[in-house]
């Protein structure tokens, strides 16, 4: 029997309690008032001070094993994500082999059983390779243990390959969940076409490449009754479609990243690959309808889109170096200082969109502090201020635009099925 004691809860109705959590066997078996006496022979940890929030869900994360370990591997992935307050990740399939084959996802579950500290869910690709050309075996994949089907990373540029992805996966009462881009759009920018582009002279992302896509997909998921999941939403057309497409009943869910809420391409303060991600920072209009988005349910989840690269990789500029950033670790930090502190949202809200909505739409047994559920949990001080220091991330990545912001809401013990996995 292991006690969380005198622990701040949120209740129903979104007000704070204080409360006492017990576990045993990894599960959550009562949550009590702080009166009830605890008996000797359980183990305490004292949550006294401390935020106590269900562990969070990240539905989006380049964990890079198999293929690309110097970026990351699924040990380091994983304690990153323990250390941001994640108990539950879902990894992308744009690894080396790509996540196209039973023996793939068959090795990533067994090195996240054998080296990870939290959950991993594997998805797998539609098509071989991520090339675009031929479906994968979704069957196979599907009993290999892959929870949906993903191109992540590029786009699968034609309609009918991806209207045959949607039957096949509805067939199999399956998600697809897709990154949206245009080739015939993007080709060979590295930033959106906004203020930065036009002040450096560079050729920009236009938004209509994400938002094509996503009003293609939505019909195709119309037609074929699919659940559709939008990547990484980071434009104001986009939203639009989802808003429309949820007025009209169509299967549609959607997902930002803490960036895209942040940070505009009027924020990039130079050529630095820090600030090069995909989808790129957008313009300040597309950022205010992101988190419209948010507050008012049409997009459903944050994400962190994850994405560490070597500092040799980022090091190569604007131009050449991969796209992404990291962002396990300062994915809570940052919206809770930025959203809540700052009284725009309440704390219930962000912790549904990051807990509760993400095991909803994907069907997860996690995401609640109540009883019966596993015990996935984050402790978390929403007092003590410190800045964002890349040098102590246990990620592999060092790329992030978030250095030295002043944070509160910092994670303090991570405990997976009841387990302490990480604390401070
Ligand atoms: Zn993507």
């Amino acid at each position: 029997m292991l006690v969380i004691t005198n622990a701040t809860v949120l209740a129903n109705e979104g007000e704070m309690r204080s409360a006492h959590i017990w576990i045993e066997d990894g599960v959550i078996r009562r949550l009590t008032d702080t009166k009830e006496p605890i008996p000797a022979h359980a183990e305490v940890r004292d949550a006294a001070g401390n935020f106590v929030s269900p562990g969070f869900i990240d539905m989006h994360v380049h964990l890079r094993e198999p293929g690309f370990e110097h970026k990351e591997t699924i040990a380091t992935g994983t304690r990153s994500a323990a250390k941001g307050g994640f108990t539950t990740i879902a990894c992308m399939p744009n690894t080396r082999p790509v996540t196209d084959t039973p023996e793939t996802v068959q090795l990533i579950l067994d090195k996240a059983e054998q080296e990870g500290i939290v959950k991993v869910l594997p998805y797998g690709s539609i098509t071989k390779n991520e090339l675009g050309r031929e479906l994968t075996d979704f069957v196979a994949l599907k009993q290999a243990g892959v929870i949906g089907f993903t191109d992540d990373g590029v786009g699968v540029q034609n309609a009918q390959m991806m209207k045959d992805a949607m039957k096949w996966a509805k067939e199999l009462d399956m998600p697809v969940i897709a990154h949206c881009e245009d080739d015939s759009l993007v080709k060979g920018a590295a930033v959106t076409d906004g203020e930065f582009a036009r002040k450096h002279g560079l050729k920009g992302i236009p938004n209509e490449s994400e938002a094509i896509h996503v009003g293609r997909d939505i019909l195709l998921s119309e037609a074929t009754g699919v659940h559709y999941h939008v990547c990484h939403v980071s434009t104001e057309q986009s939203i639009r479609l989802i808003r429309q497409a949820k007025q009209f009943g169509i299967r549609v869910t959607a997902e930002v990243c803490p960036h895209h809420l942040l940070l505009s391409d009027e924020d990039i303060p130079g050529m630095d690959a820090n600030w090069k991600m995909n989808p790129p920072l957008r313009t300040p209009r597309d950022v205010a309808a992101c988190i419209e988005a948010l507050e008012d349910g049409t997009i459903d989840i944050v994400v962190t889109d994850h994405a560490p690269h070597s500092e040799e990789e980022k090091a190569k500029g604007m131009d050449l170096a991969p796209f992404g950033i990291v962002g396990l670790e300062t994915a809570f930090p940052l919206l809770y200082t930025k959203f809540v502190a700052t009284g725009k949202w309440p704390l219930a809200l962000l912790v549904k969109r990051m807990t509760a909505d993400p095991a909803n739409i994907f069907g997860l047994p996690t995401g609640r502090l109540e009883e019966g559920a596993p015990a996935d949990i984050t402790v978390i001080d929403l007092e003590t201020e410190h800045e964002v220091d890349p040098s102590a991330f246990l990620t592999k990545g060092r790329n992030t635009p978030f250095t030295g912001w002043k944070l509160k809401g910092w994670p303090v013990m991570t405990l997976v099925d009841g387990r302490v996995v990480w604390s401070k």
